[in-house]
């Protein structure tokens, strides 16, 4: 997910152009700022690439995931499911509405299974929050229609799979809004930064709002004229992170296309490992391919291979151990660790974290392997880590 590898020339005049006005406030300053609105750009962009009405930018992907929540009418008491294999900014944005994660098991896509949103439904649910994880996709239209069926809002972590889709519909257009992060090491990046995408204008405007104090951005050059029809908080992102995400945003196609060609070269190759099967993708033509990921037949098998990868030089986490990627990991929220009590921690229906189980998700993690694809590998490069993967095979 690398764009920090393809820094150049673009993303230095943007910055350049922003810092020639001094004006990093993405509001206002109209005589100053030499007309540069590089956040605004970045949006209009955006809803370019994906075909949605409405897009924001925000100071992160989890700034994203809470102004999105909040602007969707989740808060307080509401369950909210989503998937034991994220990042865990996906719980804490949840956590952060006051709404109560409710984890519900994965398939072999890595991501929510539509099959088993049925067991953990509540007359308490509220929405659904599949994470689509690595680069590819959940099966979100079986999700949608699961949601569609019992009334609840679809909204699509799409922080890790910018410019993937699904049946040729861009990921995160799914539902009632989809959030990207672009933070140091994602696909595109601002630095920090986040976006969130939607067709609803109330969302589009809740979210506009919340993000930025409430402020409806009706006052004209005057913010002190500006409105606040509802409260809010600080998510703005700012001009020189935009401007970094607008030079990126504009390399998008080029980025999927290389990082489609190495992970495939890659795949073939690996095709026929007897012992490797590969991460069930419902839709491969709309793989963004920033992960290579694949199953081993058992625990003991992948944690061999995965030793021996390392061995080789080509290492490739293991999420099963992982702390940030796996709930089996997350101590901090399993013994409700915090700096002060939380809202959520008021309500009457907050599931057991400390003995969650989730068997099916827990045989999928055991013996999945994902290999990060690299925009900067020359040819020679993956011929040579083609070798040292078969190599790490043998053992
Ligand atoms: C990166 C990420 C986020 C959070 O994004 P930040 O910009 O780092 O705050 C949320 N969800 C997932 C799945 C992510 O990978």
């Amino acid at each position: 997910m690398p764009g920090f590898e393809i820094f150049g020339d673009e993303e230095r005049k943007h910055v350049n152009d922003v810092l020639e006005t001094g004006v990093l406030f993405r509001y206002g300053f109209e005589g100053a700022r030499n007309d540069h609105f590089k956040a605004l750009e970045f949006e209009k962009k955006l809803c370019d690439i994906t075909g949605s009405g409405y897009s924001h930018l925000c100071s992160s992907g989890t700034a994203a995931l809470v102004t999105a929540l909040a602007a969707c009418g989740i808060g307080a008491g509401d369950e909210v499911i989503i998937p034991p294999f994220t990042f865990v900014a996906t719980f804490e944005a949840v956590i952060n509405a006051g709404a109560i994660p409710v984890f519900s098991e994965i398939d072999e896509t890595l991501c929510l299974n539509p099959d088993r949103l049925k067991d953990v439904i509540t007359s308490r649910t509220k929405a659904v929050v599949p994470v689509h994880m690595c680069g590819s996709m959940a099966r979100i239209k079986e999700i949608k229609d699961v949601c569609d069926e019992k009334g609840l809002i679809l909204l699509e972590d799409a922080c890790q799979s910018l410019g993937a889709t699904f049946g040729g519909k861009v990921l995160g257009t799914f539902g009632n809004a989809g959030c990207f992060s672009f933070d140091a090491v994602k696909t595109v990046t601002c630095g920090e930064g986040g976006g969130i995408i939607t067709d609803s204008k109330d969302v589009y405007e809740k979210a506009d709002q919340f993000s930025d104090h409430g402020h409806d951005h009706l006052g004209g050059p005057d913010r002190g004229a500006d409105d606040h029809p509802i409260m809010g908080t600080n998510f703005r992102i700012s001009e020189l992170n935009a401007a970094v995400g607008l030079a990126q945003l504009n390399k998008l196609d080029q980025i999927i296309e290389t990082q489609r060609n190495n992970k495939y070269a890659i795949k073939d190759a690996m095709a026929d490992i007897p012992d490797v099967s590969f991460r069930y993708i419902p839709d491969a033509k709309g793989d963004s391919a920033t992960f290579l990921s694949f199953f081993l037949p058992t625990q003991d098998r992948t944690k061999q291979v995965a030793e021996n990868l390392a061995e080789n030089g080509v290492g490739c986490p293991y999420w099963y151990d992982n702390n940030w990627h796996y709930y089996k990991k997350w101590n901090h929220l399993k013994q409700m660790k915090r700096s002060a009590k939380l809202a959520f921690e008021l309500a009457d229906n907050l599931p057991d974290y400390q003995n969650l189980e989730l068997p099916e998700s827990d045989n999928i993690m055991k013996r999945t392997l994902s290999m990060q694809i690299m925009l900067s590998w020359t040819k020679e490069d993956i011929e040579n880590r083609i070798q040292s993967i078969m190599k790490s095979f043998k053992g």
